[in-house]
């Protein structure tokens, strides 16, 4: 009709944009199989054992900034938070496909160093380069990986099994990457002098995926449902919410922050809550957990780490409904977490 404004992409926005094409395919998948929706595909493979499939895109100018990161960090950063979807289903990565559009003046020692940074993280996870693509680009570096892994069927966690009561947990601290990132967009790279600025920048370009954690707490039947944090909890639990039909109770005061960023926080004035509630990036793992056992797992999860687990809400069976509350009241916060197509 004249005059009637198209739908576009930032009206949907990423997730319902999602949610509006994977019906259909969703549809004809065999039993078994697991598509659009979780942090990887799984897929039935050798007896018990699945097959695990993620892939990530990381494009200049949205997902980094060329002329800011080092060529080191991104090569490991591209890796990394492909890792981080294979620990989420507490499995093991193993191969990898990476695919680059590279604009032609593009220094081949500046390569040289990319594949640095993957060797490092990819020879301590045990992942082998097995192929992908290479081209030129007109417009920016674009950066695809693919990772392949495996995990034993009976110990998947997948993002569905939430259940009213559950504890919601996270396997570290909230919000040091967007303070980092933060740094790093105030032209604040010198603060890399003090020692709270250097880790915060640290945690945004060299995210550590939880690998190990995965494992574990996919090995214990009081894990429910589990997830990494790439976008920020505030949107991160609503994908929890809309695959297990529940809601969600966040107690902001127990949102575990680390010294470093509350440094930060009070010499910028950042909102606390809202850094670590919608800030993205922090890679780590969210989980819910039978009610009745959290504290033994938690006291396990302590033995085996070194570091608690810090509860920081419960699921409710207020289906769609994630709600704040600070010291007992409910409040709202300021900012939900990051969309591709409802941010600039
Ligand atoms: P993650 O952050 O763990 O990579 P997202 O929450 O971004 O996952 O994506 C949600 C789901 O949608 C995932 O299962 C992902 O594979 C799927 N997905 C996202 N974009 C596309 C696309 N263009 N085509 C098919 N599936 C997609
Ligand atoms: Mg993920």
């Amino acid at each position: 009709m004249k005059n009637q404004k198209k739908l576009r992409i930032e009206d949907l926005g990423e997730f319902g944009f999602i949610a509006r094409f994977s019906r259909d395919f969703l549809k004809r998948l065999p039993a078994g199989v697991t598509g659009i929706g979780d942090d990887c595909a799984v897929i039935p493979w050798k007896g018990r054992k699945k097959l695990l499939v993620t892939t990530d895109l990381l494009i200049d100018g949205v997902h980094f900034l060329k002329e800011r990161i080092s060529a080191r960090d991104l090569g490991y950063k591209s890796l990394a938070v492909n890792l981080s979807d294979i620990a989420a289903m507490g499995g093991s990565p193993r191969w990898a496909f990476l695919s680059i559009a590279i604009p032609a003046e593009t220094e081949v020692s500046w390569l040289d160093e990319f594949f640095r940074g993957w060797r490092q993280l990819a020879a301590r996870t045990g992942v082998e380069l097995l192929g992908g693509d290479t081209t030129k680009s007109r417009a920016g570096l674009v950066i695809n990986v693919a990772v392949l892994g495996e995990a034993d069927g009976t110990h998947i966690k997948y993002r569905s099994s939430a259940r009213p009561g559950d504890i919601v947990a996270v396997t570290d601290n909230l919000g040091d990457s967007e303070g980092g990132l933060r740094l790093i967009l105030r032209g604040e790279e010198k603060s890399r002098t003090k020692p709270e600025g250097k880790y915060l920048i640290s945690r945004h370009y060299r995210p550590h995926p939880h690998l190990e954690e995965g494992r574990f707490l996919a090995g214990q039947p009081e894990v429910r449902a589990m997830m990494d944090v790439s976008d920020g909890i505030d949107s991160d639990l609503r994908r929890i919410m809309e695959r297990s039909g529940c809601g969600v109770m966040v107690f902001l005061e127990q949102l575990p922050i680390s010294p470093a960023l509350k440094k930060c926080a009070g010499r910028f004035n950042w909102n606390l809550e809202e850094v670590a509630a919608a800030g993205g990036e922090d890679y780590c793992l969210l989980l819910t957990v039978a009610p009745e056992k959290f504290t033994g797992l938690a006291e396990k999860f302590f033995r085996r780490f070194g570091r608690p687990l810090p509860a920081i809400g419960q699921i409710t069976d207020e289906k769609g409904q994630l709600r704040y509350f600070r010291n007992g009241h409910q409040v709202v916060l300021e900012k939900s977490g990051y969309d591709h197509f409802k941010h600039g």
